[in-house]
């Protein structure tokens, strides 16, 4: 078959836990370079979807494939490896070490392979950490213990951290849940000016952060496992079906 131009495409996925139909013939497409984000009500198959796509559950049936491969057969560090990373809705940084050294330790390849703190920083290893310290704006901090943070800057540490992993695309789980509306908003800054040179997948509930980063860009609904509607922000909120899964209940 001709090979697809999408970053990612998965086709006729299907997941049940106990006969439970949790993804139904769900198909999903990214084009490299997109910031897309998924919404949908609770329940509505989000982070098992996310979950199929870094391998942590594999589906029952259908196709996935990562810049032309298909990731199916692979395990999670695999998958990892090809450079999908993702960020949990809580906050997972090493509370004990500095911002600093948590980049050193999600520099690519530190998985798995254990990357120690002692081993040398190679210098363009320490560039590309003083770069994304300044993309995440935390460079004033970066001598500070991680478990010191305010919540947002925790969340901007991690979503530094799948980028010192390399990850060429970024899982973003409710990357605004807890914050405030000034940590939002520069939450939305963030990922909007990581996109196009990042791919990045976003779940997310608050809808003026879905309208900030979403602007033109398409977003897709999820119900009940599949996707229920997919395109711009204005489109899907007056989607009278979308309307309906949200209020009608
Ligand atoms: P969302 O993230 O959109 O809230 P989830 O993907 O967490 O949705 O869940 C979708 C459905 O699948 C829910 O009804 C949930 O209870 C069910 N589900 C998810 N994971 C499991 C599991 N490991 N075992 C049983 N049911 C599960």
């Amino acid at each position: 078959a001709e090979p697809k131009p999408f970053l990612l495409a998965a086709e006729g996925l299907n997941k049940s836990f106990q006969g439970f139909r949790a993804i139904k013939d769900l198909s999903f497409y990214l084009d490299k370079g997109e910031l897309r984000t998924v919404i949908g009500p609770n329940g509505a198959g989000k982070t098992t979807f996310l979950d199929l796509i870094t391998g942590r559950t594999k589906p029952d049936t259908g196709t996935m494939q990562f810049e032309n491969r298909d990731i199916l057969p692979m395990n999670e560090y695999e998958i990892y490896r090809l450079g999908i990373g993702r960020k949990f809705q809580t906050p997972t940084v090493y509370t004990d070490h500095t911002v600093y050294e948590n980049l050193v330790l999600s520099l690519e390849g530190s998985r798995g392979v254990w990357r120690s703190l002692f081993s040398k920083v190679k210098p363009s290893e320490k560039d590309r950490i003083f770069e994304i310290l300044n993309i995440i704006k935390l460079k004033d901090s970066a001598q500070r213990k991680a478990g010191e943070l305010a919540h947002g800057q925790k969340q901007w540490l991690e979503i530094g951290m799948l980028l010192a992993q390399n990850a060429k695309l970024l899982l973003v789980d409710e990357p605004a849940a807890g914050m405030t509306d000034e940590e939002t908003h520069r939450t939305g800054e963030l990922l909007l000016s990581l996109a196009g040179e990042h791919t990045i997948v976003v779940i997310e509930h608050d809808m003026t952060f879905v309208r900030q980063i979403a602007k033109d860009r398409r977003v897709t609904v999820l119900h009940q496992g599949t996707v229920l509607c997919e395109g711009a922000v204005d489109f899907v909120q007056n989607d009278e079906r979308v309307i309906e899964v949200y209020l009608g209940r």
